[in-house]
């Protein structure tokens, strides 16, 4: 399952330059697709096409967030999930609302990163 942060985030920026996914982004901030990935263009998400470098709107205003569509549990790149490693307040838990298995994960690891 993708990870999320809850609200005990302090914004200290520590798990953000971690992801190897761009899927971490600052409250507040826009989020795309092709942040950290290689997608580019019109892609295929859940039979929906969406523009990888249309900006999206923020998940969370006051303190970071994950965004789910590009989390990979760190899948493909690392054995732990690495905002969890680096959060010094352990605020990055597993999302049961975005369970997916292992398969599932490198296959989206593999898609997001063309040359990897
Ligand atoms: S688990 Fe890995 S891929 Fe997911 S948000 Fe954390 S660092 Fe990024
Ligand atoms: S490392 Fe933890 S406390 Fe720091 S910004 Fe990330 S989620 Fe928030």
């Amino acid at each position: 399952m993708a990870y999320k942060i809850i609200e005990d985030c302090i914004n200290c920026d520590a798990c953000l330059p971690e992801c190897p996914n761009g899927a971490i982004y600052k409250g507040g901030d826009e989020w795309r697709f092709s942040d950290g990935t290689d997608l580019k263009g019109m892609i295929e998400v859940q039979s929906v096409s969406v523009d990888a470098d249309a900006p999206q709107s923020a998940k969370a205003d006051d303190y970071y967030y994950i965004v789910s569509e590009k989390c990979t549990e760190c899948v493909g790149f690392f054995d732990e999930p690495r905002c969890v490693s680096v959060c010094p307040v352990d605020c990055c838990i597993s999302d049961p609302d975005f369970v997916e298995t292992p398969e599932v994960l490198l296959a989206k690891q593999q898609t997001m990163h063309l040359n990897a």
